[in-house]
């Protein structure tokens, strides 16, 4: 693992990004056209006060922006932080004191997501992990002529 400590020079490695369904919010009947309806994924909110105590951490989600301030509300129900909706579209990186909810990949010295693989230089590993992903053999199958 790839370890990246707290540097003052690094922007990237004061936060922590954490993916939002599925990872933090629960869909046990379904995307219901986006409605936010989930109960926190077990030990989610936990670990996010957890990794708000030593990094900013900010909020990944793929969602349309107008599903975002519901992304902000739902976080502060279930953990009573504060946070704040991203509308810089050019933010690169988060060093703030509250979660920020954003649609761009932020630098970070982390990202939890449950649809992430790990890629740790060795691309024929990272390759079958990525085909077994979207429910392909983990070898190519040989074109024959
Ligand atoms: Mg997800």
């Amino acid at each position: 693992m790839t370890v990246v400590p707290l540097d003052p020079t690094s922007p990237a490695s004061h936060a922590v990004g954490i993916d939002f369904d599925q990872t933090l919010v629960a869909h046990d009947e379904g995307w219901q056209d986006g409605r936010i309806y989930g109960r926190p994924v077990p030990g989610a909110i936990e670990s996010l006060r957890a990794l708000k105590q030593v990094r900013s951490v900010f909020i990944m989600t793929a969602r349309p922006r107008r599903f975002h301030p519901a992304v902000a509300g739902w976080l502060r129900e279930h953990s009573g932080l504060e946070t704040l909706v991203d509308e810089d579209p050019e933010r690169a990186y988060w060093q703030g004191d509250c979660l920020l909810v954003t649609n761009k990949k932020l630098g970070a010295a982390v990202y939890i997501d449950d649809r992430a693989v790990r890629f740790t230089g060795d691309w024929n590993s990272t390759l079958a992990q990525a085909r077994q992903a979207i429910g392909l053999p983990s070898a190519p199958v040989p074109h024959r002529c």
